[in-house]
């Protein structure tokens, strides 16, 4: 059988674009056949994210902050992040929300199997799969594959973290204040911060996270979420009901965004932003590109924001200056945090940023390191 769209893994960037088209008519009419290895049953991951006004999943944010912290090594800051605000969404509630939205689209086709390979002919897009061939028009592919290029200025670092859902008897947490990132932690591993996201005074995602090379063991991230909650949050007595744990590639890789009838979606297709790991607001601006281009009948085949050659450039700076460890990156951030307003910040890891806005921000940052790794960069 043919498809009209195959999505080839369906997690946060398919089932994005995929929402959107099946709410539009202009593909009442269309068959859609959705691959991917997982049943999605799981609340696999939380996604949290800044914005102004609601967004397209605004009904399923399941908290929504107008300030946050900011801990560095030796200041701190609470944030006022009008006319933004930082929002949360549950895993869960996102395949829930999707699944129930798709059931009201007879075109839509699910198969749980493993996909194997992609190509294309002139006629068509295929899909091996352990379940066999599927041809479509169109492939949209959001199973990543990150080639480790010989280069020595490709960078590959992680973002590695494990959460814990923590609930306490007494009230704990200050629920209209998540810590954005709270860098006092030790830095012995690399550069290390934790986070807070508090669904209410007696209950918190807390997360302790790495950009580095090497992943720790799972003893370590205990340790560190146990050090973390008794030492900075003077917590003791407390139960953990859910866990987490990620592995973000934070690579300046040059993906591709497809060719003919392929389109790479997600991370990918290049959606996480190297330097931050932060992948869903990229997803969502990139869906809307899509579907205006498949309504119009134009190419979908759309550049990754978090791909702009001027953006990239600097997030190859800031890999550069992490992987070398010659400058601590709770340093980076916390000058970072400290010398710009947050609504600057959030603008320039959004890839939103003026030039002249960009060179003022990046003048806050201490300037010989930088100087050194951007000409290495670039040299
Ligand atoms: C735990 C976690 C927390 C995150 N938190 C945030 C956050 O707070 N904010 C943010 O902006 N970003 C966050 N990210 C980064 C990013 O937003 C997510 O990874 C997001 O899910 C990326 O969407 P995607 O569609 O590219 O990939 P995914 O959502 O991972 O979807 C890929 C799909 O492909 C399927 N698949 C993979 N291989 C195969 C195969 N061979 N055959 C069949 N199916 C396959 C997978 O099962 C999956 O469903 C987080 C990532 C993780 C892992």
């Amino acid at each position: 059988m043919h498809y009209d769209f195959i999505f080839s893994g369906t997690g946060a960037a398919a089932l994005s674009l995929l929402l959107r088209m099946v709410e539009h008519p202009a593909f009442a009419q269309h068959s859609f056949l959705l691959i991917d290895q997982d049943s999605k049953k799981k609340n696999d991951r939380t996604w949290c994210y800044w914005e102004v006004g609601d967004g397209f999943f605004e009904s399923i944010v399941c908290r929504k902050w107008d300030h946050c912290w900011f801990h560095g090594p030796s200041f701190s800051r609470d944030f006022s992040l009008k006319p933004y605000q930082y929002k949360m969404i549950r895993g869960l509630d996102f395949y829930h929300h999707c699944n129930e939205k798709l059931a009201n689209h007879p075109g839509v086709v699910r198969l749980q199997a493993k996909v194997l390979q992609h190509g294309q002919n002139q006629d068509a897009a295929w899909v091996d799969t352990t379940e066999g061939r599927y041809e479509g028009t169109y492939l949209f592919n959001s199973i990543p594959e990150i080639p480790k290029s010989a280069s020595a200025k490709e960078y590959h670092l992680l973002q590695h973290f494990k959460g814990w859902m923590v609930t306490t008897e007494k009230p704990c947490f200050q629920s209209d204040r998540p810590t954005f990132m709270d860098f006092r932690v030790s830095q012995q591993h690399g550069t290390t911060f934790a986070y807070v996201l508090p669904l209410d005074d007696r209950k918190a995602l807390v997360e302790y996270t790495l950009f580095t090379e090497q992943l720790l063991t799972p003893e370590q991230y205990d340790a560190g979420l146990r050090n973390y909650l008794a030492e900075f949050l003077q917590i003791d007595q407390y139960q953990v009901e859910e866990e987490e744990f990620g592995i973000i590639p934070m690579t300046n890789h040059r993906f591709s965004p497809g060719e003919g009838r392929c389109i790479h979606l997600g991370t990918a297709g290049g959606h996480t932003k190297a330097s931050s790991g932060y992948t869903f607001m990229f997803i969502q601006r990139h869906a809307d590109l899509v579907l205006q281009a498949l309504v119009e009948g134009k190419n979908p085949i759309i550049p990754a924001r978090a791909q702009h050659p001027r953006f990239l450039f600097y997030d190859t700076v800031l890999l550069h200056i992490l992987k070398e460890g010659r400058l601590s990156g709770a340093l980076v951030f916390e000058t970072l945090f400290k010398r710009n307003q947050i609504q600057s910040v959030f603008r320039f890891l959004d890839n939103q940023s003026t030039l002249p806005a960009d060179l003022r921000l990046i003048a806050t940052l201490p300037t010989l390191p930088f100087a050194r790794a951007a000409w290495v960069s670039h040299a």
